[in-house]
């Protein structure tokens, strides 16, 4: 299988179901029809979503509920802009509603959201979560960054791709990803914008070493990821060695994997201070 069909692969098998919100079946969809993702999710009333304990007015932030202690969020959701209060798997599956809206507004199409809500439907035999939909669309937007040689915008598409797995629970398949983008971070990923003309590549080439970076709130995350996961130094080392090991020499990173470990490692460390 070639790189891009793998890549197109996988994040294609049948979507998880095991951590998916049932989407309230009641909504009123308006607009374009993939907008039947986004739910009404929460309380509008000024109540806690746990235990239905009544506040005088409504909170306007995160808070333990002083009856039943649990924790509670304070959002707008994305269906109607209502303010509402939510558990932490609807502030969850609210963040995910709220990526696909930002997915429009950074220039995806309602076509192409319809076209992929639909199809995600007739194979699950149910309306799609706003992650299920996402991995998708994120999936196939990266392979095609990548074929443009567009590797600022794929390595986006994979840190989008990383957080929505966090998101569902999938947490090895997130770390993955984060150490992938560090990885091309630390190659300093270039958008080329489909020039495939040699000449303009070796001027302008599609990874630049010189603009090598690491993201802080990138390294924080995997950080916490790791800890999640309770892996060891030894076990993230592997980690890292079987994921640069599959992207370096397929994307022709020019830096090697021991240089990119040495900067990765120490900044890991850095991070827990
Ligand atoms: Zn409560």
């Amino acid at each position: 299988m070639s790189f891009f069909a793998k890549l197109k692969a996988t994040f294609s098998g049948t979507p998880a179901s095991g951590t998916a919100l049932t989407p309230a079946s009641a909504t009123v969809a308006r607009g374009p029809s993939w907008r039947i993702v986004l739910t009404a999710i929460g309380v509008t009333t000024p109540t806690c979503p746990h235990c239905g304990h009544a506040f005088e007015k409504m909170p306007q932030r995160k808070r333990a509920c002083p009856k039943c202690s649990a924790v509670f969020y304070s959002r707008k959701r994305s269906l109607d802009g209502a303010k509402v209060l939510l558990t932490e798997a609807h502030a969850r599956e609210g963040e995910a509603q709220d990526a696909l809206v930002t997915l429009t507004q950074e220039g995806v199409s309602d076509a192409d959201l319809d076209a992929l809500v639909h199809a995600l439907q007739g194979q699950l035999g149910r309306v799609p979560t706003a992650d299920e939909v996402l991995t998708q669309h994120l999936a196939r937007a990266a392979a095609a960054h990548a074929e443009a040689l567009n590797w600022g915008l794929y390595r986006n598409a994979r840190f989008n791709l990383a957080e929505s797995c966090a998101r569902r629970g999938q947490h090895e398949d997130a770390l993955r990803l984060l150490i992938e983008v560090s990885v091309l971070d630390l190659n300093g990923p270039r958008n080329c914008g489909g020039s495939k003309d040699p000449e303009l590549l070796r001027r302008f080439p599609p990874f630049d070493p010189k603009t090598a970076f690491l993201a802080p709130g990138i390294i924080n995350r995997t950080v916490e990821i790791i800890d999640l996961l309770k892996l060891s130094p030894d076990d993230t080392r592997r980690l890292f060695e079987s994921v640069a090991g599959s992207v370096g020499p397929t994307l022709r990173l020019p830096r090697s994997a021991t240089s990119v470990w040495r900067e990765l490692s120490k900044a890991l460390v850095d991070a827990r201070g």
